[in-house]
């Protein structure tokens, strides 16, 4: 199955182990880690007994965007709502979406540290963000804990699934996660031309777009296609500038 566990910046290494045996109970096999605190093959393994197979193929990188470069649903997890309006979801509901994902591209599932769960930065990267439910006076779960819920719905989810169903055929797989920030990025340099930013706040609407856009799933052809108007808005007001023209 094309799903990776993310696990941004774990800081204990039980957690990885934890989160390492949680996915070989639940039969995922892909996890990407981004700058762990401590990271040792040998350690985990001595915890978490015969994961050679996931542990020895684990993608180990810098940053969150190389880990998330190829994905084209990014869902993250969050034992609490933030004060930005984001696309929430519980795991039970979430589940047979993500499987479907899994089967037409890469899906990541990201996890926060220990420490802070994930910033507002990385939940930006997020189309969708997982919430488990838990009594309201605590909510934070462990990390390992976290994974295994998780881990644990998908398999349930996919438990019913009698090999996969015919896929159709489509030109174009969905944009992954970089086609998706050079959209954003394309979108916010236009609006930003056409002084869109003068009233409103660059922040905030950018995150609003990435909430709505992050509820469809936007294939290759119209995550380019929003690019390049963000792109052609830009090009046009600069030439309009150099002819000295004004742009009204
Ligand atoms: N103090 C941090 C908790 C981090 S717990 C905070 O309040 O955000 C470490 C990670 O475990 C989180 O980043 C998240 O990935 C996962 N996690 C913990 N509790 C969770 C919950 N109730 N729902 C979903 N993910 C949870």
């Amino acid at each position: 199955m094309n799903l990776t566990v993310v696990l941004n910046e774990p800081q204990d290494l039980v957690n990885i182990a934890a989160a390492v045996r949680a996915m070989a109970n639940m039969g995922l096999a892909r996890l990407a880690v981004v700058n762990p605190r401590e990271f040792d093959a040998w350690r985990i393994t001595g915890i978490a007994h015969r994961t050679d197979h996931i542990v020895d193929a684990v993608a180990r990188v810098d940053s969150l965007d190389e880990a998330l470069a190829d994905a084209t649903f990014v869902v993250g997890t969050s034992a609490r709502a933030r004060t930005a309006q984001r696309n929430y979801s519980r795991p039970r509901e979430l589940a047979p979406r993500i499987l479907r994902h899994a089967r037409k591209g890469g899906v990541a599932i990201v996890f926060g540290r220990e420490d802070r769960g994930l910033s507002n930065d990385a939940l930006d990267r997020c189309h969708e963000v997982m919430v488990i439910p838990t009594t309201p006076e605590y909510s934070s779960l462990n990390l390992g804990q976290a994974v295994l819920l998780v881990a644990y719905e998908l398999f349930l989810a996919g438990a019913g699934e009698t090999g996969s169903l015919p896929v159709g055929k489509r030109s174009l797989g969905p944009a992954t996660a970089d086609e998706l920030e050079e959209m954003y990025a394309a979108l916010e340099a236009g609006l930003e031309r056409i002084d869109f930013f003068k009233a409103r706040k660059a922040e905030s609407v950018m995150r609003t777009l990435r909430t709505a856009f992050g509820r469809t799933t936007l294939d290759a052809h119209e995550a380019r296609l929003l690019a390049s108007i963000g792109y052609q808005v830009r090009n046009r007001l600069e030439r309009i500038t150099r002819k000295g023209d004004s742009p009204s």
